[in-house]
């Protein structure tokens, strides 16, 4: 096979050729070296689709490093952030208990924060079910909380021993 003989330009030369080239496929006649010309030059001085995408080098690395290294080698770790980025943070780090902390169901949990502090410490959060992680959010906030507190200073006392 001649492949390659009879490009025309440097823009040609760095394309790769099709994977059917000089195979009669039959959909479509192949493109003239004129009109190859034609469409390059066309491409010539247009933008690239992520000119303009406020992405540095630097950000790039951040992501990069924020995916590979865990979460405290990260530049970017915070002891309090966002509510979304501390769920993330919980889920990737500390295996959810299958059972509900508070009507004791087996099911799928999900972290509900107990001290209105988002912080990445799990000790603030407890695993709920969903049902009780939205009764918890619309309606007894306060007495889970109260309940929580109680824990923490029963662990509290057992820990000092008094
Ligand atoms: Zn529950």
């Amino acid at each position: 096979m001649l492949v390659g003989k009879m490009v025309s330009s440097e823009v040609d030369q760095k394309r790769q050729v099709p994977w059917n080239k000089g195979k009669k496929t039959g959909k479509r006649p192949p493109r003239s070296e004129l009109w190859k010309k034609k469409l390059s030059d066309s491409l010539i001085g247009r933008d690239s689709w992520c000119k303009g995408l406020k992405l540095s080098d630097d950000y790039r690395k951040k992501i990069s490093s924020g995916r590979l290294k865990s979460i405290r080698e990260n530049p970017n770790y915070k002891p309090s952030t966002s509510y979304v980025a501390i769920h993330a943070f919980l889920k990737r780090n500390h295996k959810r208990p299958k059972k509900c902390w508070w009507c004791g169901k087996e099911c799928q949990t999900e972290w509900a924060n107990m001290v209105g502090v988002y912080t990445r410490d799990v000790s603030n959060y407890r695993p709920l079910c969903r049902q009780c992680h939205m009764k918890y959010d619309q309606r007894f906030r306060r007495k889970l909380r109260m309940m929580f507190e109680q824990q923490l200073q029963q662990t509290a006392s057992m820990r000092f021993g008094g």
